[in-house]
């Protein structure tokens, strides 16, 4: 496999808030990478230097040159702020920006690949705000980029809408195109990405295919039960803890659900619903960041460090410690 996207040791701070503190990452051709991790995390200033957007510290790669010198009809960027003028209709935006290049596709087609052919006419500030967001994410494909990047592309779509454009991007993948997204929905970075990476407090903390995350970092299936039993009062062979008015009982596998089921019988318990869910996306993403928040560090100067040597803080919070940004 060729990286279209390499970028190593990406740096960036505004002023004294370290935003990315040494990203290094490899997108592979035709890969789809999600890229997640709670606000501030730094999600959106890595796409805008791994576009070449924001000045960066670091080296980046696309197709081997510098993002500012790749050939822009290869790539599309849908950045997450993007607010085109109100009074254009979304065939007259795609329109212009299929202008900005030399071999653009038939706005049409592009209009309805993001469903918005019966809507072509209406003024920018006149649609939904799925339907908006949908033209924007139509403008980044345009140009039928090789590279496609897309911050929160989905953000505001309703399901249906959302399910659509998981098609189209889907069928893009499909057809060699290499995209890196970014999303605050676990079920959309799962269906899409070949990989997911966690970026907290400025860093990659994890990046791997969505189901190898979930096995090493989402811990154990959960069988949540509406009773107020006592699991101490249970006869059960897994662990159990009371969680708010449920009892939460780990390790269950499916065929022994039975089991749990017999022993509220057997202690009289009554129950009203009982749940039982493998761990997913959600779990890892909970996990990481909560582990980056336990062991992270970002002091006055954002600087992050999670291997037990945190920088002592003054009274006020400033970190004190060498190696700062
Ligand atoms: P995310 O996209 O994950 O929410 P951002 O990349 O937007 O995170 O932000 C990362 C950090 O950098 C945050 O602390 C944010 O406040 C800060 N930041 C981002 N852009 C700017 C900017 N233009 N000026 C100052 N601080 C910024």
């Amino acid at each position: 496999m060729t990286a279209t996207l390499v970028a190593e040791d990406v740096r960036r701070s505004y002023g004294e808030t370290v935003a990315l503190d040494g990203v290094s990452l490899s997108v592979d051709a035709g890969e789809v990478f999600a890229l997640v991790g709670p606000n501030g995390a730094g999600k959106t200033t890595l796409v805008r230097a791994l576009t070449g957007t924001t000045d960066a510290e670091g080296t980046v790669e696309l197709f081997g040159a510098d993002p500012r010198d790749v050939d822009r009809e290869r790539v599309g960027l849908l950045p997450q702020a993007f607010d085109p003028p109100a009074r254009l209709t979304a065939r007259e935006l795609l329109d212009y920006y299929a202008g900005l290049y030399d071999e653009a596709r038939s706005v049409d087609a592009v209009l309805s690949d993001v469903g918005l052919a019966d809507d072509a006419d209406t003024w920018y500030e006149d649609l939904s705000g799925g339907q908006q967001r949908r033209t924007c994410v139509g403008s980044a494909l345009v140009n039928d980029p090789d590279l496609l990047f897309l911050d929160e592309p989905t953000t505001g779509i309703d399901p249906a809408g959302r399910r659509a454009l998981w098609d189209l991007l889907e069928s893009l993948a499909d057809g060699g195109t290499t995209i890196v997204l970014t999303t605050h929905d676990m079920a959309e970075a799962h269906r899409l990405a070949d990989r997911v990476g966690l970026l907290a407090d400025g860093r990659l903390v994890a990046a791997d295919d969505p189901d190898t995350l979930v096995a090493e970092y989402g811990g154990e299936s959960r069988l949540v039960v509406e009773t107020g039993a006592d699991p101490a009062a249970l006869d059960l062979e897994f662990p159990a803890e009371r969680t708010g008015d449920s009892l939460v009982v780990s390790e269950v596998p499916p065929e022994a659900i039975g089991e749990v089921v017999d022993a509220l019988g057997d202690a009289g318990a009554s129950y009203d619903a009982l749940t039982w869910s493998e761990p997913d996306l959600e779990d890892v993403y909970l996990e990481l960041a909560s582990t980056a928040g336990e062991y992270g560090y970002r002091g006055a100067t954002g600087r992050t460090d999670r291997h037990g040597d945190a920088p002592a803080a003054d009274a006020d919070g400033a970190a004190t410690a060498e190696g700062e940004r």
